[in-house]
Formats: structure tokens, C-alpha cells, sequence
């Protein structure tokens, strides 16, 4: 097993309410203390990683991201996907089921867990499925799914229409005290909506996507979480009203929460017409159109093109505001690659998604702690308490004596651009090529071992 001594930095475990100077020691894979004077008390052999002036944090933890096995390889792989996770400084990721097959079955859960444990340098977990191949018909088999080690169930690419099918889902899941993560879209809104409904929509001649639509599916999922007394997970919340039916849910007790994606609470729709009208309009007050970094990209860029969609600037204040208040505990990628071939077509032909794990930390610290937003430890909680919180791992996301020895070494201040040829994924649909980010991983440590590490 592995042992390893991190010196010299600024040690911030938000859990344990810690933020100050100190090394961190990991023996046989497992952190054995933080402290001041602890190299005096190591074995002397020990591996050294200097992290002095850098920031030293758990794992960072991203749940909810789409690594594509089984069945879509040719967009991303286990080994690929966790590849870019690593890079982004995730030691942990928790990959959606709405794979080909669905991971609706103990026997897929199983395959996913040995593929990872040979071909992942970080911890892989799995969400499984809330009904049969995704279909929201009838339900998975929710037990078994628990006991292959599913984290949580999820239709995440869709959404259970069926409000008594989401109740039961509920009660099954709250007996395995699995969380359920829901992609929140009332279909019938939605029908074939591409983009955010409202004045890019209507501009640009693409079909609309109503805020409604979302937040009539976070109200059901706050009612029935009361109902029942499940614990529900609303996956990408994308806009205010949304924020604001989960503050007043929170306020009330209900088992609920909302996780935030750095594309909504960066971009708003605007940037569907081009570079120009955002950088003039929703973008130019971004620290990334500051210091020389204005990359351009066309109208009708499909790089663009996610589900939930970009919504306003109010929108986007209103996740901000979420997360600085604590609305929001949970910062995610949702990270969806798709291969070249699958974008370059026309807007309405085009997929959902983009890839995240690089730049999710990056335009977090700019968004969010640059701009004096949140604290560090606050924004750092996001990526750990927040997670280990909903998924129950609890020995990951802190750093007391005994849990998994897993750390992500941080320059907050590192000014880089992306270059999104050089990602580790396989894929390349990033809206974010080229940009000038401010604030990078240089190491994620797994188990006391370097699973990445930068090199200049
Ligand atoms: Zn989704």
C-alpha cells in the first residue's frame, strides 16, 4: 500500500473546519494525521510531494459525469474519461448509467467496477438506473443495484415522467437509503426544445426550452421527497425559480438538494450568437474577458448545445447566489463527451453536452472565489463535504485520521489556457478552447498514490 508525506502546504479540509498551514501523512493508503510537526514522526523512507505555497484539499469529488462504457467507446472510455478526471484534479467520479446498455442491472455494475479497478487511476463509482434500460416504465431492480454497490439511481439523459413510478422509486430507494439524482425535464414542455426559451430563442429561430419545464419537475421532486422522506438529488439545476423552490424546500426540512455545472453558472445563452454579443453583453464582466483572453467562436456553435440549456444572466446570478448561500452544496461536471463527427452537423441535429473534468475547477475558482463570491474552503466544500455528504462515503471528503488518503494539490493563482487538442478525453466538445483560465490542479493523490501529476 502506499504511503506518502505532503509538505509545506495550505492544508483546507472544510468537514473538519481546518484551514491553515500543515503536512499531511497517508500511510498504507489511509490518512494517518494533519499537522505541523508530523515529518518528525514519519517513517524515514517515507516518499516526499512538496506542495509548498499550493493549497492542499481531499479529493476532489465530481458525481455526475458520463464516461460512456459500456457501449459508446468511440466518445470516451473508462480509462480515457477517469484520464481527464485525474487531470482536473478528481480523484473521485461517479459515472451515469445512460450508457448501451443502461446500468440497470447488478451484472452491468459489476463490469463497470472491474474495468475501473484495472484501468482507472481514481476511484470510479457507478450509478445505477431508476427504471429498465431507462425507459421509465418499471422499475430497475433497485435492491441488487445497491447491493453491486450502485451510489445512488439516477435516468440522468432522462427524466421519470411517471409521478407514481418516481414515488415508488422513492420508497424502494430510501429502504437501500440509495439518494436519487433526477435530470429535471417535464417532456411535455419541452417537446423538442434546443435552447433556452426567451430572446436568443426567438432571435435565432431555435426551438425553446422553458425554465418551467425544470422547475415543474423540482417542485414534484420536493413534494414527493416529503411524501415519502426519500433523499432527492436534482441533478444541473439551471435556473433562478428552480433555486429558489429548493432554498424555501431546505428551509422546511425536506430531504432535497441541487447540484450547480460551471458552464450555467459561467455562460448564459447569449453566447449562442456569437462571440461578439457575449463578450459584449452577458460576458464582459468575466474575468476570462479580462488580460487578453477573448476567444471567438461563430452563432450557432454547437459546443454550446447542453442539456439543461444555457439560460439568462439571471439565471446565472441566481446559481451563484445559490451556491454562496448554501442552497447549492454540490458542484458537478456533468461531463459529455460525443465524438467530432456528432457535433459538426446543424444546430437542431447536434447532441446535448460537453466535456468538463479539465476546466471545472478553473472557471469554479474564477466564478466563484476570484470573484469574492465564496471562500476557498467554502468553494472546496462543493467538491467534497457536499458529495461524500449525499453519497454517503464516508471516509471520503475530509481528511481525519483513517479516511481514504486521497488529495488534490491546488494553485488557485495559476493563469493557463485550454487547449482542448491536448485533453486526455477522447473527446473534444468543449465550449471552452482557448479560454484564459485562473486557478489549476497539479496533483490528484488516490490511496497515497500520484494518479496524476503535472509536469512542465
Ligand atoms: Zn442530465
Amino acid at each position: 500500500m502506499n504511503s506518502l508525506l505532503v509538505t509545506g502546504g495550505r492544508v483546507i479540509d472544510p468537514s473538519n473546519r481546518f484551514d491553515g498551514p500543515a503536512d499531511v501523512l497517508i500511510l498504507d493508503g489511509k490518512i494517518k494525521a494533519v499537522g505541523a510537526n508530523i515529518a518528525a514522526d514519519s517513517p524515514r523512507d517515507i516518499p516526499k510531494f512538496s506542495a509548498s505555497g499550493k493549497i492542499v484539499c481531499p479529493g476532489l469529488i465530481d458525481l455526475h459525469a458520463h464516461l460512456r462504457e459500456p457501449g459508446q467507446s468511440a466518445k470516451e472510455t473508462i480509462a480515457t474519461g477517469s484520464a481527464a478526471a485525474a487531470r482536473g484534479g478528481f480523484a473521485s467520479v461517479v459515472c451515469m448509467p445512460n450508457t448501451s446498455p443502461a446500468i440497470d442491472n447488478a451484472g452491468t455494475v459489476a463490469l463497470i467496477r472491474e474495468r475501473a479497478a484495472r484501468e482507472s487511476k481514481i476511484n470510479v463509482f457507478v450509478a445505477g438506473a431508476i427504471s429498465r434500460n431507462i425507459a421509465g416504465e418499471e422499475l430497475a431492480p433497485i435492491g441488487s443495484l445497491k447491493s453491486a454497490g450502485v451510489v445512488a439511481i439516477t435516468d440522468d439523459g432522462h427524466c421519470v415522467q411517471n409521478n407514481e413510478l418516481m414515488r415508488r422509486a422513492l420508497e424502494y430507494a430510501r429502504m437501500f437509503d440509495l439518494p436519487v439524482m433526477d435530470h429535471c425535464q417535464d417532456y411535455s414542455l419541452v417537446t423538442d426544445g434546443v435552447v433556452h426559451e426567451g430572446y436568443w430563442s426567438t432571435v435565432l429561430g431555435l426551438r425553446g426550452w422553458p425554465a418551467a419545464a425544470e422547475d415543474m419537475i423540482v417542485a414534484r421532486n420536493i413534494l414527493l421527497a416529503e411524501l415519502t422522506g426519500a433523499r432527492v438529488h436534482c441533478q444541473h439545476i439551471s435556473s433562478a425559480a428552480s433555486v429558489q423552490l429548493l432554498r424555501d424546500a431546505k428551509k422546511r426540512g425536506v430531504p432535497i438538494s441541487g447540484e450547480a455545472c460551471p458552464h450555467h453558472f459561467t455562460l448564459t445563452d447569449a453566447v449562442l450568437g456569437g462571440s461578439d454579443r457575449f463578450w459584449e453583453t452577458d460576458g464582459k464582466d468575466l474575468m476570462a474577458s479580462r488580460g487578453g483572453g477573448r476567444p471567438r467562436w461563430p452563432s450557432y456553435d454547437t459546443n454550446f448545445k447542453m442539456n439543461p440549456p444555457l439560460r439568462t444572466a439571471e439565471d446565472r446570478e441566481a446559481l451563484i447566489e445559490g451556491l454562496a448561500d448554501g442552497t447549492i452544496e454540490i458542484i458537478a461536471s456533468d461531463h459529455a463527451p460525443h465524438c467530432d463527427y456528432e457535433k459538426e452537423v446543424e444546430f437542431d441535429y447536434a447532441p446535448f453536452g460537453i466535456v468538463g473534468f479539465e476546466t471545472e475547477l478553473a472557471l469554479s475558482l474564477m466564478q466563484l472565489y476570484h470573484s469574492k463570491r465564496l471562500t476557498l474552503p467554502e468553494l472546496i466544500s462543493k467538491f467534497t463535504t457536499g458529495p461524500a455528504r449525499l453519497l454517503r462515503l464516508r471516509d471520503k471528503g475530509h481528511l481525519s485520521a483513517g479516511a481514504d488518503g486521497d488529495l488534490t494539490i491546488i494553485d488557485v493563482d495559476r493563469e493557463w489556457v485550454f487547449d482542448v487538442g491536448a485533453s486526455a478525453s477522447k473527446s473534444r466538445n468543449s465550449p471552452f478552447g482557448g479560454w484564459h483560465l485562473k486557478g489549476k490542479a497539479l496533483a490528484t493523490i488516490v490511496n497515497g498514490a500520484i494518479a496524476w501529476q503535472e509536469r512542465d
